[in-house]
Order: C-alpha cells, then structure tokens, then sequence
C-alpha cells in the first residue's frame, strides 16, 4: 500500500513541534511523497500560533521541492456542541481541515454520549474536512454513530500512527480504532493515514497503523490518501465546491 501524501503534521509554529515548513517539506520529498499536509494546532491550544497565522498563509506557495503541500489547521473542537476555535470563513479559506478533541481544550463532560455528540456536531459543519485521532480512550466514542456520520457528512477519519506508537500517550487506541475500522468496513466509510508528525523523521512513518490496516484486511479503495488526486476530490471542502 503506497501513501503519497502525509495528511497531518505540525512545524515549530504549533509551540511544540521542531522543525521549519521548508525543512518538512524537504524531507516529505525526500521520503518520496507527493504531497504533504501541514495543519498547525489552531489558536486555543497552549503555545500555537494565533489567527492572522491562518488568514496569511496565502502567501506561502503550494508546491516546494516537487511536493504539493496543504496548508491548513488542526482545530481544537472545544465542546459538545463542537464549536471549533477558527472562524469558519478562515477554515474555508485554507487547503484543509482537521478537527480533534485535545486536552486542555476540550470543556464539557467525558461521557460516550457528551463526546460522541461533538464529533457529529463538528462533522456536520462544512469546513472541516477530516476528524483527527478519535481513539483515545479518554474521550469515549459510540463508533458506529461517528462512522455512519462520517458517511453522510462525507468527513474523513483518521488512523492517526502517533497515536498508535507505543510511546503515544493517548489510550487504548489500538483497540479503539480497530472497532472504528471496522464500522468502516460495514458503512463503507473513508479513512485518511495520518502521521501527526511533530518532527521531520516522523513523515510518512506508517507502521503501526499499517500493521492493523493489514491485520484487518482494511479496503484500500477506503483509504483516501493512497493517491494526491483521490485525496484532493474526497476533501469536504472540494466535494461540495
Ligand atoms: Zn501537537
Ligand atoms: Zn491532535
């Protein structure tokens, strides 16, 4: 299974990530992607970057070292009703999307319930592209009701590696996002390979999210980012244009 473009990273800008846009994306190409995504934390995550960040990033081109980059944002999906810490007219304006549930930001409850309904509050808006790791085990997840959204929003989600590695701090993902896969499999949902890069070496590294994706004979046709131009057409953002 070939991956040709890394969907989520983070530069020195995010306050806790350790290399330049320039030096992620040299080294996307030289681990021979295509394309690279980069999403810095949105401004509510401790030490990240703030707004004008984001609206400025039409400046920046799209192409460096023969690689197509995507410069967007992770946002923090901030409560149940799954209020996003951008405006969406900024979110709009990027290359994508990644919504995700973090720590310090996420005020509410930690019910299955309480969580599961930001998700699907969050996927129903139309800026936001891809959910990041909804595998951790500190925020509960009814999974067949994320899939099933997932599908009728056309939302993406992620098999996030970071999470998976045995130094990740987030909890009992593995089993977490096998459950998740599975539903995939049943509603014929769409995944995105996601690395959550916070450091150059980190680029396209796969192999604990390979490892399940092969140990459950996961469709490739499901994974949207096995090609540039199959993942550009399965973005929210670009379907509904
Ligand atoms: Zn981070
Ligand atoms: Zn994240």
């Amino acid at each position: 299974m070939k991956i040709e473009i890394d969907t989520h990273t983070h530069t020195l800008v995010s306050g806790h990530a350790y290399n330049t846009l320039r030096e992620m994306a040299h080294m996307a190409a030289d681990k021979g992607l295509k394309g690279l995504a980069i999403t810095e934390h949105a401004p509510k995550m401790p030490g990240s970057t703030g707004l004008y960040y984001f609206q400025n990033l039409r400046v920046v081109p799209r192409e460096m070292y023969g690689i197509q980059l995507f410069l967007g944002v992770e946002l923090n999906i901030m409560d149940e009703e799954g209020t996003i810490d951008l405006p969406e007219r900024v979110v709009k304006d990027l290359d994508i999307s990644i919504a995700s549930i973090h720590t310090p930001c996420f005020a509410g409850e930690r019910t299955k319930e309480t969580i599961t309904n930001a998700y699907v509050n969050t996927m129903k808006q139309n800026c936001v592209d891809i959910i990041g790791h909804p595998d951790d085990g500190r925020f509960p997840v009814d999974y067949d009701k994320l899939v099933k959204t997932a599908k009728e929003t056309g939302t993406l989600l992620e098999v996030n590696n970071t999470s998976l590695s045995p130094k990740g701090f987030r909890q009992n993902t593995k089993d977490n996002v096998k459950e998740m896969l599975e539903y995939c499999k049943k509603y014929k949902a769409m995944v995105v390979l996601g690395t959550d890069a916070h450091v150059d070496v980190s680029i396209a590294e796969y192999q604990y999210a390979g490892e399940i994706l092969r140990e459950m004979d996961f469709p490739e046709d499901l994974i949207a980012n096995t090609s540039l131009e199959k993942f550009r057409c399965c973005l929210k953002r670009n379907c509904n244009a």
